[in-house]
């Protein structure tokens, strides 16, 4: 295998595939010199995990062969990053030593169970939850459908997420789902954050629809243990202090995330653990051959494919740039967009900058739940995912 390659992508998920489709299919002289190093065999279309959760979408649909999404003209090496050094332009991949002239750090979110004390033992046992994991997706809708009575807690953590509004998904939807069945359950939610969503308008929204659909809602509650067997969620206030236990029947837990902790020697990370880049050319602050997109990087927006699809033409225009000795000129403000389905068939679809002030794409009022964003999501998005974001358009 080659030792040295112009551009190297580290992460075949959403932000590496898309950016090494759009480089290849802009910059003809580039092929066969893209290296996408990325362990798994498959790439997964997360966005759906929550729809799966609830039963409205298939797991199946959720997946493809990674070497099915590897754009021609491009290599891969299956391999893990073990380390980094910006210095020498070099990446260490299990025992394989890469060389570079350029490098995009695609590396994702890592998802930290083990910072809520019995969660990653009690997961996949007494409807204990999560949506954020390819194997245990489909328990959720299980216990769902097993759940006849008592509480079920949806959880979300003060600290940064991907997906950002994926636990709100679960609790509308699942809300829906009990209502129908009229069962007599008490549907939950406790968040470590200040509140409930950061653009105001949409904010107001949730919280009309927290209230229409009397869900018990409380802010500043993080959750710090699960005592799986006994059915029991314990929760910190964040601004007192204090612990609160509550039972449940079933518990749906969003982990708290950190950064690529790989990359925690390399000098690429900021304070907070993220691929210190700035926020509007994506180009590392210190290393000017090094870019990053996606979650992985300290882009002060919310974690989202959608926030990809946006960062990927800025970010491949300036690398251009770079690899032509020029200056970056291209600049990200911040777009993304949150998905939030407040039924089976019904979404807000949040869209904003680094502004925090709505930028809406359609005519309607998009703070309103509306069954065309819902069938947009369910349907639409994954045919744009697969068949255009990761070929490179954004
Ligand atoms: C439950 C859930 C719901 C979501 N809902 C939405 C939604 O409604 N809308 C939306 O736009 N987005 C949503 N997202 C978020 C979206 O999936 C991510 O923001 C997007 O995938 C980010 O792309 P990325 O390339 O940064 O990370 P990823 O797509 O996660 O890719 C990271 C890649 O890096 C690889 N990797 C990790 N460690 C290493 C290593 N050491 N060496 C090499 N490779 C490594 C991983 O295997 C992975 O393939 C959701 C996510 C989840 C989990």
């Amino acid at each position: 295998m080659r030792k040295h390659y112009k551009l190297v992508i580290l992460g075949g998920g959403t932000g590496g595939i898309s950016t090494a489709s759009r480089i290849l299919s802009k910059k003809k002289d580039l092929k066969d010199d893209v290296l996408i190093i990325e362990p798994d065999d498959y790439h997964y279309f997360q966005p759906a995990w929550p729809l799966v959760g609830s039963g409205d979408e298939k797991l199946d649909s959720t997946w493809k062969p990674m070497k099915k999404v590897i754009p021609k003209g491009a290599c891969w090496l299956q391999a893990a990053v073990k380390n980094v050094d910006p210095v020498k332009r070099e990446v260490t991949a299990d025992d394989t030593l890469i060389s570079y002239d350029f490098l995009i750090v695609a590396l994702g979110i890592e998802l930290n169970y083990d910072a809520i004390k019995g969660a990653r033992e009690s997961l996949g046992h007494n409807s204990v939850c999560t949506n954020y994991l390819y194997n245990l997706v489909e328990y959720t809708y299980e216990s769902l459908k097993n759940t006849k009575s008592g509480n079920i807690i949806v959880t979300k953590p003060e600290a940064k997420i991907k997906g950002g509004v994926s636990a709100e998904n679960s609790l509308f939807t699942m809300d829906d789902f009990i209502k129908q069945q009229d069962r007599n359950v008490d549907i939950m939610f406790r968040s470590g954050r200040e509140e409930l969503f950061e653009v105001k308008k949409y904010n107001d929204s949730l919280i009309s629809q927290m209230e229409e659909k009397h869900i018990d809602y409380k802010l500043n509650e993080e959750l710090i243990e699960v005592k799986g067997k006994q059915k029991q969620a314990v929760f910190k206030n964040t601004h007192t202090g204090e612990t609160h236990t509550i039972p449940f029947e079933m518990l749906v837990i969003t982990p708290p995330m950190h950064g690529p902790s790989v990359l925690k020697k390399s000098g690429l990370l900021n304070q907070e653990g993220w691929v210190d880049v700035d926020k509007h050319t994506m180009m590392h602050k210190k290393y000017t051959t090094v870019f990053s997109l996606g979650d992985s990087s300290s882009l002060p927006t919310v974690k989202m494919g959608a926030a990809v699809r946006k960062q990927l033409p800025v970010l491949v225009d300036n690398l251009i740039e770079r690899m032509n000795d020029q200056e970056p000129t291209h600049k990200y403000d911040g777009r993304t967009a949150c998905p939030i389905a407040t039924e089976y068939g019904e979404l807000i679809l949040a869209e904003f900058g680094y502004d925090r002030k709505p930028k809406e794409t359609t005519f309607l009022n998009q703070a309103d739940d509306k069954m065309i964003f819902y069938q947009f999501k369910k349907n639409m998005l994954p045919i744009m995912y697969w068949y255009a974001l990761l070929k490179g358009k954004s």
